[in-house]
């Protein structure tokens, strides 16, 4: 057994960075200034599109987009259920209605006929996920909502450097990234909100600081105009120099890590291949490039004699860290009790939600690490 707890993810973080970080406190200057403003620069550019705001979190950047889209009571929003609470939550707190698009079982991922399915007159917008590193079928997805009138926000939380059809996510319409600790790239905390449409990026870059008209960065005064006015109440969600330095940091690391990344979880599959109970997602059917944000895999647990909770605690006691991505949000609490959510509505989401587990996976991991993680799965199989 390992000596020491593997965890599922860790951030990759260079002395270089800490280093940047600490230069950027000596500076004189530590919020939102030239970082911010050069990381959204950078950000932009990698995805290909025409801007970016860069946000304290991915959930900040959700929450201003729903109320720069005018998202309110009486409103329904398509999303899938197999997703972080976070956008659930905002969709209840505008006054709108979450509806769940189901999965397909093996990618883990809403299309357009499970999405198709439950549009109605009320649907105001559609929220598909790229899921663990994959990308949504954008193309038909897009051409259902066309033909509807219906806006799309991808959340693209866990898709930095993930291609679709040769195209980087964040490239066309508008998505929103993480830079939370465990996603591909880390500012520590942190998010973008990627747009073509420069009246949305207008509105969201004003809602993130307060409402105020006039943002642009003056050099000069290292800030805001004080001459600026609140033209609409906003929030306060903007992204501190402190993060934004090491966010410009990890950008540039980004591919080499997708690419170790992407070595290791080919090494999971052959490996796991050996491990009947252990059923793995599948890629999704047309050209694309996975960023592995996430090696996830679904326990049979009917096969194995085990729940998926037991395999978690078996294989933290062999020292190896596991992550649950995602329990299933119409089966969260408040769901169930204040939208009568409940087992049966979504057959493919809540089949993944009892049986689906995320194995260590991280750029600075060895292929050795991945071999003590088969090693333990095994144990923990057998034993029963
Ligand atoms: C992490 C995550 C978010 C939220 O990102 P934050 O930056 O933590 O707000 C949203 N959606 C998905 C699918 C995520 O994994």
């Amino acid at each position: 057994m390992r000596k020491e707890f593997l965890p599922f993810s860790r951030p990759s973080i260079a002395e270089a960075d800490i280093q940047a970080v600490g230069d950027v406190l000596r500076s004189g200057w530590i919020t939102t200034g030239v970082h911010a403003a050069k990381f959204e620069q950078e950000f932009a550019a990698y995805v290909g599109t025409r801007g970016a705001v860069a946000l304290a979190s991915a959930t900040g950047g959700m929450h201003v987009t729903l109320k720069a889209l005018g998202i309110g009571p009486g409103d329904e929003v398509v999303t899938p259920s197999m997703t972080w609470a976070s956008t659930v939550n905002l969709i209840v707190l505008a006054g709108a209605r979450p509806v769940f698009a189901d999965i397909d079982r093996d990618t883990l991922m809403a299309g357009p006929d499970q999405i198709a399915a439950v549009l109605t007159s009320r649907s105001k917008l559609i929220i598909p996920v790229h899921f663990a590193g994959a990308p949504a079928d954008m193309d038909p997805i897009r051409q259902i909502a066309a033909e509807r009138g219906i806006p799309i926000v991808e959340d693209a939380a866990h898709a930095a450097g993930t291609e679709y059809r040769g195209r980087r996510i964040g490239a066309s319409g508008t998505a929103i990234f993480s830079f939370h600790p465990i996603k591909n790239m880390t500012s520590g905390e942190g998010g973008m909100v990627c747009a073509e449409d420069a009246t949305l990026l207008d509105a969201v870059r004003r809602l993130k600081f307060h409402g105020l008209g006039v943002d642009a960065f003056d050099r000069s005064m290292q800030g805001r105009s004080p001459q600026a006015e609140v033209v609409e109440p906003g929030y306060k969600y903007n992204l501190t120099d402190i993060a934004a330095v090491l966010g410009r940091r990890q950008l540039a690391r980004l591919d080499e890590f997708n690419r170790r990344r992407t070595e290791l979880a080919l090494y999971y599959r052959r490996r796991l291949a050996e491990v009947d109970e252990i059923l793995p997602l599948k890629d999704p059917p047309y050209p694309m490039r996975h960023a592995w944000h996430l090696l996830i895999v679904r326990l049979d647990s009917d096969r194995a004699g085990l729940s998926r909770d037991a395999f978690m605690e078996g294989l933290k006691k062999k020292n190896i860290g596991t992550g649950l991505h995602f329990r299933a949000v119409h089966l969260h609490k408040y769901y169930r009790e204040k939208l009568g959510c409940a087992r049966g509505m979504l057959p493919a989401t809540e089949w993944n939600s009892d049986r689906i587990c995320s194995l260590p996976l991280f750029p600075d991991m060895h292929l050795e690490d991945v071999d003590d993680v088969v090693v333990a799965i095994k144990a923990v199989l057998n034993k029963k």
